[in-house]
């Protein structure tokens, strides 16, 4: 067994092999496998092993594409067959949002060039005569979806990765994994220990065992999961050609052609969960009893819609456990707190994705990032607040609605509240409908009479949120900024230590506020951040909550200087923003500072009392409009929040939530992180290259420079839809759509809103070979939408209101 490797990848699964394999194909051949028992001895043997390309996140349906194809790529290439079929999988609507989400689906596919279109209900029949379609409002057809085989897949992967350098060792259980000062790592084995580099989690139904012996915990819970397959049926026995899967999501089963029969699985409402104390060390390749009465709804549904699998015997059940994540999407990434340990854990769909997967992991472990934005997958998208209970509920929450339509701007209840602040229970009684960011509860919108419901079309909220974004524009709104990630910088060396993280010049008078982008690995847009000097050794950051931990791993990235400290005031400071045409006069009915234009000017900041509390004010603003962002210590929170909305009402203004908010950036044409703002974007492309200071040194400048040297590959632009096509269909862009001109793919939407205050439906988004005053298709709920693109966002273009 080698003693010394660049990575140790822990697990035999699909996904360890899958990375491993990735890891040689991008250079790093000094490389090595550790698995308990055999290859497959998790979740991978017993898997259905369907395979689809289509997803609600276009990154990961681009994933999905790589993975189907890389199998075929794969035994040409290892000759280890991987028992790829691929008759093609048939997507059924039976309600109208499905059809919505099939059609935008569908439009994706056109503009990234993957084969998923509607077919008529003869074109279907003809590919699935035992299909009965009745009820079926819209059917999709995806020619290469299919299935492979388990274990040919994960022996092709381990076959390629031998036969460029890496060793597999099996019957090798990790016993431990200890962290060196360098940010090595020893692997204890009972052969013996390895010196590695890199750690890779891998480690499937025992990922949170293994992270364990980091010293991490991995918010993962295990569930049993159940399929059967049919005796040969001989209407199929009969046919010369293997039949498309269908995937009839509303009726919550799957189901495909296997061997001479049929296999049907389900996620069934009354789930089982497994291992709740972590998974025996002993598991094996072992299955769980039947207990088909658990999916029996499922299968009555199934049996409905394709006759012939209720005609057949069963032949094999199988009842195996697979471990899930609170969004059921895999952890994955760089753990921020450790240095070169890589997790890819709670992975369901492992068969269609393992290529992509194990591709983005080499790619960050090697290059330092991914090529696509995966902040969806990224682990850090969750926090410690994401403790056992929550994950557990949201687990079982996951798990029963696996099939559910995702709409836009849908929030789950399960597992909730995990993280509240003293406000609260004032802010639900004020009629706070919450949404949950990095585990805060955060006001959407108030208005306790107006349920949140979710769809792709407009709901009961949209006036809600309308009348506060109008309220705010007119007089004045309190929207609760808490959840914004926050830090103080102090220490002779604040300075000299954010200079060299951002790539913007760090104000260097007190009471001076920047806007600044953090540069990713490649040049593109890792964050974005306000930050203020408060003192001549004192900032005050402030940040995109959902991205704190995310960032985390980039201000590491930078040593402190002797002396500075930085500090993450997240949770115990919170802040408001007044913000609107009377924020001055509401502020100075409750402070003695001059807020007046001279003496308290556009990007100044600085100490304030408010109420009689001492707070930081930024006259800042994400709204567009005149307006301040006030932080206060949380314990403080109650009394100014009180003040500030008491004072609001006297100016016929009032609490403003976050749905607001959105369409009143979206109306300025703030680009927002994690939308705009994302690495995958150059700063030139989203109107931050002025921001970027190359005169200067910082985190990954040569990469900025770089990509600052070529031209955009797409642009920022605004766009604005018709009236008559949005007022038809009911619906504004909500991001993700495509957009087309004469029928050419040109880009994608970014974030879209209605503009309260302007009175027209607004989208941002990304386009090539395009300009301002053409006119393009904006493909909401699938359906083009005559859209026009603007020169300037239409609120305030000048920013007269911001410097008023
Ligand atoms: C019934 C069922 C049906 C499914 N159907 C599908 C499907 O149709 N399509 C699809 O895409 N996915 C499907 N899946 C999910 C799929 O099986 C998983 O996504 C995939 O197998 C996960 O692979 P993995 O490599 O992450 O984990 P695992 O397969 O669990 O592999 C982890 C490996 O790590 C090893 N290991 C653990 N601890 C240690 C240690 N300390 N030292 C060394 N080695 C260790 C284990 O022995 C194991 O081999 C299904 C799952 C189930 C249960």
């Amino acid at each position: 067994m080698k003693t010394h490797v660049q990575a140790v990848v822990i697990g035999g699964g699909v996904i360890g092999c899958s990375i491993l394999y990735h890891l040689t194909k991008l250079g790093w051949t000094d490389v090595v496998m550790l698995e308990r028992d055999e290859l497959t001895s998790g979740s991978t043997w017993h898997a259905a092993a369907n395979i689809h390309g289509l997803h609600d996140s276009t990154n990961i349906s681009r994933i999905q594409h790589y993975t189907m194809n890389l199998y075929k790529e794969l035994e040409q290439e290892t000759g280890q067959g991987c028992g790829v079929f691929q008759p093609g999988s048939l997507y059924l609507a039976q309600t109208e949002a499905r059809e919505h989400q099939l059609k935008l689906q569908a439009a994706k596919a056109k503009l990234y060039g993957m084969n998923f279109a509607e077919i008529s209900r003869t074109e279907a029949e003809a590919l699935h005569p035992f299909v009965n379609f009745d009820g079926i409002r819209t059917i999709m057809y995806e020619p290469d979806g299919g299935n492979v085989d388990p274990s040919g897949v994960t022996n092709a992967y381990a076959m390629g990765a031998r036969q460029r350098g890496a060793e597999i060792y099996r019957f090798t259980p990790v016993t431990g994994t200890e962290q060196q000062p360098d940010g090595s790592w020893i692997v204890r084995t009972p052969k013996g220990d390895i010196h590695t580099q890199w750690v890779v989690n891998a480690a499937g139904l025992w990922g949170r065992e293994v992270a364990r012996m980091a010293g991490i915990e991995l918010p993962l819970q295990p569930t049993e999961h159940q399929y059967f397959v049919t005796e040969t049926i001989a209407e199929i026995d009969a046919l010369d050609r293997r039949l498309p899967s269908v995937a009839d999501r509303d009726g919550e089963y799957y189901l495909r052609q296997e061997g001479k029969g049929l296999l049907v699985g389900a996620y069934e409402k009354n789930l089982k969960l497994w291992a709740e104390d972590g998974t025996p060390h002993d598991f094996g390749h072992e299955l769980f009893d039947d207990d088909l009465e658990r999916i029996e709804e499922n299968m009555m549904r199934a049996i409905d819609r394709v006759p012939l699998v209720g005609t057949a015997g069963i032949k094999r059940v199988i009842n195996g456990p697979m471990i899930w994540s609170p969004d059921s999407n895999v952890l994955f990434g760089p753990v921020p707190e450790l240095r070169n340990y890589f997790c890819c854990n709670g992975i369901i769909p492992g068969f269609s994705q393992s290529g992509g997967m194990g591709l983005l992991a080499a790619q960050w472990i090697i290059e330092g990032e991914t090529k696509y934005d995966m902040f969806a997958w990224d682990m850090a998208r969750f926090g410690d607040w994401a403790d056992a209970a929550f994950t557990k509920a949201r687990v079982c929450d996951q798990y029963a609605h696996r099939f559910k339509i995702h709409f836009p701007n849908e929030e789950r209840a399960a597992g909730r509240p995990a993280r509240t602040r003293l406000i609260y229970d004032m802010q639900r009684d004020m009629g706070a409908f919450f949404g949950l960011n990095f585990g805060w509860e955060h006001p959407l919108y108030f208005d306790a009479d107006t349920p949140d419901t979710a769809g792709f079309t407009r709901q009961g909220w949209w006036h809600s949120v309308g009348r506060e974004a109008r309220m705010l524009r007119d007089h004045v709104g309190v929207i609760d900024i808490s959840n914004f990630a926050k830090y103080k910088i102090k220490g002779a060396g604040a300075q000299q230590w954010l200079d060299a993280v951002f790539a913007n010049k760090m104000p260097t008078e007190v009471g001076r506020s920047c806007l600044t982008p953090l540069i990713g690995v490649r040049g593109g847009i890792a964050g974005d951040a306000t930050v203020t000097k408060l003192a001549d050794d004192e900032y005050w950051m402030v940040s995109s909550g959902m991205a704190e931990r995310y960032q985390q791993r980039f201000y590491q990235m930078v040593p402190l200087p002797e002396g500075t400290t930085f500090e993450s005031c997240t949770i115990n400071t919170c802040g408001f923003n007044v913000a609107g045409p009377k924020s001055r006069e509401l502020l100075q009915s409750l402070s003695n500072a001059d807020l007046s234009n001279d003496a308290w000017k556009f990007m100044r900041s600085g100490p304030i009392t408010i109420a009689g509390i001492d707070c930081i004010a930024l006259r800042v603003s994400f709204t567009g409009d005149l307006g301040w962002e006030i932080y206060c210590n949380q314990t403080d929170q109650m009394v100014v929040y009180t003040a500030l909305i008491t004072a609001a009402r006297t100016l016929n203004g009032g609490p403003v939530g976050s749905r607001a908010l959105m369409s009143l950036r979206v109306e300025k044409g703030y680009g927002s992180w994690g939308r705009e703002y994302s690495p995958e974007y150059w700063p030139q492309e989203v109107g931050l290259e002025r921001l970027c200071k190359l005169e200067k040194n910082f985190l990954n400048k040569a990469a900025c420079e770089n990509v600052l040297a070529l031209p955009m590959r797409e642009k920022m632009v605004f766009l604005h839809i018709n009236e008559d096509a949005v007022n038809a269909s009911n619906a504004d862009a909500t991001g993700g759509e495509p957009i087309f001109k004469n029928g050419v793919g040109i880009g994608r939407v970014s974030s879209g809103a209605y503009g309260y205050s302007v009175n027209m439906s607004l989208a941002i988004g990304f386009v090539k070979n395009a300009a301002a005053g053409d006119s393009v298709e904006v493909m909401i709920l699938g359906t083009p939408h005559q859209a026009t693109i603007l020169d300037a966002a239409p609120f305030d273009p000048q920013g007269i209101k911001l410097r008023s």
